[in-house]
């Protein structure tokens, strides 16, 4: 084949443009890996923190002691090394069910624990004895949904770690057509409302170093502050209703719904300051001691009867309510079936349970994997 002069002027041009285009936007088409390593030799390690400002992504973590700070491009990853072991794109990890459902119905398996409270270790071996994870950390529970009734956060070190698992695996169940769903709890509402009474000293010292209040690690643009602030409150699947503390009589009495609750925890709640959800008495009812956060009323109200229970259910249109928040030795079934307690002191690191829900038949499971029927 003969080339005119001409051809080849556009041979050349043609290849010089594309070598600049490719120059251009090399940086977007290659995508970079951060690695996380958290040492944990002597000193504090934790994190990562990933915030988004405009165009760019930075990533803070604390491994024995020294802050890393970085600035990554949208199409990086970011890969936490060993133990949660998670690699992921900052943006695509937030877009999957940026807003999840509140509803779900035709599951077959449901697994429910709750009140983790930074016992990460603890978490993992229940899950993992019970066949929800594999010896990895990965999602093994196939089609099932693992329901997480809130406080993740407070009391004890491992916060950080046992978000970014919960996260992993939302991320593998979603893959594998399961789900993780988180429920908000009443210590997750305050540290997201700054109220850090209750985070452990080690977190204090990871503000110090981070030069950011606790709260502020899990802010708006945070990663860990958007998904949050979009987990809901309640939750059903199929006849059952998940909330952290329980739904009070109080609720089917102001009219609540499923919808509505979860609407206005994330409108008015959160990041609301105390004085003007106290100036509201629709707000106070939802935020204090008869709402979904932080009622006891099902161990510790003696006025309520099988035939109350039974109008609260009724108005949800469930059969069934699990609930964490109070503290039991193991799984619990109160007020014949209609109610059962899922928060089995995992906050003592010591000992804990799941609540199995297998084809309609309930089991509670422990650490050693054995399964007992409880009907
Ligand atoms: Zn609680």
């Amino acid at each position: 084949m003969k080339l005119t002069v001409r051809k080849s002027i556009v041979i050349i041009t043609g290849v010089a443009l594309a070598i600049i285009l490719a120059l251009k936007f090399y940086p977007r088409l290659t995508s970079h890996v951060v690695e996380i390593d958290l040492l944990s030799e002597a000193g504090i390690s934790d994190g990562p923190y990933v915030f988004f400002d405009n165009k760019t992504t930075s990533v803070q973590w604390i491994s024995n002691d020294s802050l890393f700070k970085l600035e990554s491009k949208p199409s990086d990853y970011i890969h936490i090394g060993e133990g949660v072991d998670f690699k992921f794109q900052p943006k695509q990890l937030l877009a999957l069910n940026s807003r999840p459902e509140n509803q779900y119905d035709q599951v077959d398996k449901i697994a429910t624990l709750s009140d983790i409270h930074g016992q990460y270790e603890l978490y993992i071996q229940l899950l993992e004895a019970n066949h929800i994870i594999d010896a990895k950390g990965n999602w093994s529970y196939g089609k099932g949904h693992l329901v997480i009734i809130g406080d993740a956060f407070d009391r004890g070190e491992k916060v950080t770690e046992t978000l970014w698992h919960i996260l992993k695996l939302r991320q593998q169940a979603d893959k594998a057509g399961g789900k993780v769903h988180y429920l908000l709890g009443n210590h997750d509402v305050m540290v997201l409302n700054g109220d850090l009474r209750y985070i452990h000293d080690k977190y204090k010292t990871v503000a110090e170093q981070t030069g950011l209040s606790y709260a502020q690690l899990f802010a708006h643009n945070s990663l860990m502050g958007q998904w949050l602030r979009n987990c809901p409150v309640v939750l059903r699947i199929n006849n059952i209703i998940f909330n952290h503390a329980g739904l009070s009589m109080a609720m089917v009495n102001s009219g609540q719904t499923i919808d509505k609750i979860n609407n206005t925890f994330s409108t008015s709640i959160i990041d609301n300051n105390k004085d003007s959800i106290r100036a509201s008495e629709e707000l106070s009812l939802l935020a204090r001691s008869q709402g979904p956060i932080w009622y006891r009323g099902y161990f510790r109200d003696t006025t309520l009867t099988n035939a109350s229970i039974d109008s609260i259910l009724h108005h949800f249109n469930v059969n069934h309510i699990v609930v964490g928040h109070t503290s039991m030795e193991q799984v619990e079934v109160l007020f014949d079936k209609r109610i059962l307690a899922a928060d089995t002191s995992i906050k003592r690191g010591e000992n804990g349970e799941l609540l199995i829900i297998d084809n309609n038949r309930f089991y509670r499971a422990g650490l050693d994997g054995k399964k007992e029927l409880l009907w």
